[in-house]
């Protein structure tokens, strides 16, 4: 079953991308390098509630 996350940026902390995840594939929370239009450039993205 697909679980819907957010994921922000880590580093101005705006949260820029809707997804889902298999959450048997990522029981932890994700981490992905996207690019943050806040940040202007690819920074880490962290799942958050
Ligand atoms: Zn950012």
């Amino acid at each position: 079953m697909r679980t819907r996350i957010t994921l922000s940026c880590t580093e101005c902390k705006q949260r820029n991308y809707n997804t889902t995840k298999e959450k048997k594939n990522h029981p932890d929370r994700m981490e992905t390098k996207k690019y943050c239009p806040f940040c202007k450039r690819h920074t880490l993205h962290r799942e958050s509630k």
